[in-house]
């Protein structure tokens, strides 16, 4: 089928559109230029002809949050110009497959996961490029003692006071390059209030780490509140290629 017969390019075409108006007009409103903010569409769940038709309009970043399904995208999109972006958490075990193809990892939240994607980039032949991932939650790793102690609505993330840790530990991995922090605003509080606090922290992690200049934060329902706290990076994913049908 050719393009123009494919209405699903159509569609993607004008969510595409529609995603760069509203960066435009969150970048205004910011008094930011719009070059400065670089979107990942989010394709998980997603099958793999859409990344296709994503490149083919122009997408460059594409973001996926499971290693299985990112691998056999990356593998099926072997022959495109994409940067795979790692968005999900991510288990030690798994370090070695990332590393074969991710060129952005979002979600680096301890040493233990540092050491591991190292010597996985060392196999692979290849350099990492990583995100700090903070956890903005207020309360504890979001413990509810009414869910049996089991974490509840947590997504991931060093605790703001040992992000320092992680950033040396990645600058010191000679095959990982710290490039920023990334975060995720919790459930149920005011988007703007979270990424304010991360803006905060990225600011005096600057001071140590001056090469931690992007921030990842901001996806479908928040990127106003992200680029309005100084985000380089948003991670759209049903603006652009609509409801998931479950949530992972
Ligand atoms: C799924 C996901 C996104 C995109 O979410 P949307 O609300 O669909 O834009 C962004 N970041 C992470 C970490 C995700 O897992």
């Amino acid at each position: 089928m050719t393009e123009t017969l494919d209405a699903r390019v159509e569609e993607l075409r004008n969510r595409l559109t529609a995603l760069e108006e509203r960066i435009g007009h969150a970048c205004d409103a910011a008094g930011r230029d719009p070059s400065e903010v670089t979107a990942i569409v989010v394709t998980k769940t997603w099958p793999i002809e859409d990344a296709r038709r994503l490149v083919s309009l122009g997408v460059h970043d594409l973001g996926e949050n499971r290693d299985q399904d990112a691998r056999a995208k990356a593998e099926a999109c072997s022959d495109l110009d994409v940067s795979w972006h790692f968005i999900g958490q991510l288990q030690r075990n798994k370090a070695n497959s990332v590393a074969r193809y991710a060129d952005y990892v979002h979600s680096v939240d301890r040493v233990a996961l540092v050491n591991a994607l190292d010597t996985g980039a060392q196999k692979a032949g290849r350099q990492l490029k990583c995100f700090v991932q903070v956890s903005l939650d207020e309360e504890p790793a979001g413990i509810d003692a009414s869910a049996g102690g089991v974490a509840v609505g947590h997504r991931g993330g060093a605790r703001p006071q040992f992000v320092p840790d992680v950033c040396a530990a990645i600058r010191a991995s000679e095959h990982l390059e710290l490039v920023g922090l990334m975060a995720v605003a919790p459930l149920g509080e005011d988007p703007f209030a979270a990424f304010s606090r991360l803006a905060d922290l990225h600011g005096s992690v600057l001071k140590d780490f001056p090469e931690a200049v992007l921030l990842s934060a901001g996806m479908s329902g928040d990127l106003e509140a992200a680029i309005a706290n100084g985000a380089t990076h948003v991670r759209v994913g049903s603006a652009v290629l609509g409801e998931r049908e479950y949530v992972r």
